[in-house]
């Protein structure tokens, strides 16, 4: 791979940085491939960047509809945990949460991935009892988890307000003190140049409008830039996992909504964890640069729009303000939206499909940045091999089917709920 060496660094520095070459080439798609991705998200340029390293499988592109990263994953608050309570869970986030540690080097691109642990509030004796469950379930399982008092989340994250008397006391939290954040468009680029310099074809502008199809098998795709033949085809599209399955026939139990984020003006370092609340559903962090990223729930009603609307806007700020009033005074900087594929249980979907050749990777919900490099791992795996790798076997499209659902929060099927 070409290397990012100190001699390059001065040698570019000393020339003014016009001299680098493009990190990735801009591939021109080919007549045919061996596996084509649709998407190229974190988790579509991850399964290709392992093809190629951990199988061989060299002879594969990756076509997006617009630019790469252009969609969740360029959009998303970047935290990285694996607080997961069910076994079905557990495995693959575990699994991803150990591949960020060494990550940055392996690529040779810094992803800035920060350990910078995630706290989740309680409020209340019963979010305490579910906590503790959380953080037991994870020892048992090996998985670092603390319990912090209400003394302790004070003392640690002095800028919040959840004494006693506030509009929301803190009783309590979790922590998972490995969780952390990472820069998301440097996990994009990271694993593009990586997947690039084995051999991998990225497609820009190419939009995936139909696919080919014979007596039950996948064929080919037709995109915006021709007609590209394939022996397997993987849908890996986040917001858009229905609407291109649509094109196979294939109807998902996915409903697509919009989540928004934003982030305030960059100040002085003041909050050095992720923080998450158990009363509204929101998290802050501040990012390396400074700035104070918001999130909180889903806006409420399906859109492929890409664009949120004011008032969960509103109650982000508030909900973020009421824990952190000294944040009262910065200015909002920027807003976004971003399409969350809602599944029936809240875990995504992932796996061979009905269609010989063609397989899913989607149905993140609001969670799926952080499984990147574990999903990457185990889809590749699952492509070269033609069925299921354990680590994602229980996300089967068919569960719905069986009733063997992966309902982590118990919400029932309400996909705005989970
Ligand atoms: C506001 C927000 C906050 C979030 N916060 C977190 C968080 O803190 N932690 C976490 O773990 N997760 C979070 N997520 C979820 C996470 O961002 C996603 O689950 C993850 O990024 C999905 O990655 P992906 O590669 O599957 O999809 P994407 O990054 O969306 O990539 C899919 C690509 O497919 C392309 N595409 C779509 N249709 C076609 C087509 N027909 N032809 C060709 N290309 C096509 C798109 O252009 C896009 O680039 C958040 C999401 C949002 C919106």
């Amino acid at each position: 791979m070409r290397n990012y060496s100190s001699y390059a660094l001065i040698k570019n520095a000393l020339t003014g940085n016009t001299r680098w070459t493009p990190a990735w080439r801009n591939a021109r798609p080919r007549k045919n491939y061996e596996v084509i991705i649709i998407g190229g998200g974190g988790h579509g340029l991850a399964t290709a960047y392992y093809l190629a390293k951990n199988h061989g499988i060299t002879d594969v592109a990756v076509l997006d509809k617009g630019w790469i990263g252009g969609g969740n994953t360029g959009r998303n608050t970047t935290i990285i945990r694996s607080d997961y309570l069910l076994e079905e869970n557990a495995g693959l986030y575990d699994f991803s949460l150990g591949l960020w540690a060494g990550l940055s080097r392996e690529l040779n691109f810094n992803l800035m991935f920060s350990e910078r642990g995630a706290v989740t509030l309680a409020h209340s004796e019963a979010h305490l009892n579910q906590l503790a469950r959380l953080a037991n379930a994870m020892l048992l399982r090996g998985v670092n988890a603390e319990l912090l008092t209400r003394e302790e989340v004070l003392k640690e994250i002095p800028v919040l307000d959840g004494g006693a008397g506030t509009r929301w006391p803190v009783e309590g939290a979790f922590r998972q003190p490995e969780a952390g954040t990472a820069r998301h468009d440097a996990v994009v680029w990271g694993y593009a140049r990586a997947a690039d310099s084995l051999g991998v074809d990225i497609v820009e502008q190419c939009e995936v409008v139909g696919m080919n199809m014979e007596k039950g098998r996948i064929k080919g795709v037709q995109t915006s830039q021709g007609v590209i033949a394939a022996d397997k085809v993987a849908i890996v599209v986040a917001g858009h996992t229905s609407t291109v399955a649509a094109l196979a026939g294939l109807t998902l139990p996915v409903e697509s909504h919009l989540l928004q984020a934003m982030v305030s003006e960059p100040i002085k370092p003041v909050l050095d964890t992720v923080v998450m609340s158990m009363a509204y559903d929101g998290y802050v962090s501040q990012t390396n640069k400074g700035e104070i990223v918001m999130g909180a729930e889903l806006d409420g009603y399906p859109s492929y729009s890409q664009r949120g609307n004011l008032p969960r806007i509103e109650d982000c700020v508030r909900y973020t303000l009421t824990m952190f009033p000294s944040f009262s005074g910065l200015r909002l900087m920027r807003s976004w939206a971003g399409i969350n594929d809602m599944t029936m249980d809240g875990s995504p979907l992932i796996g061979p499909t009905p269609v010989d050749g063609l397989y899913i990777n989607g149905g993140w919900c609001y969670g799926g940045f952080k499984t990147i490099p574990g999903s990457g791992w185990a889809f590749a795996d699952t492509l070269a091999h033609d069925r299921a790798h354990r680590l994602v076997e229980p996300y089967r499209l068919d569960r719905f089917n069986t009733g063997h659902t992966i309902n982590e929060n118990g919400h029932g099927p309400l996909p705005q709920h989970h």
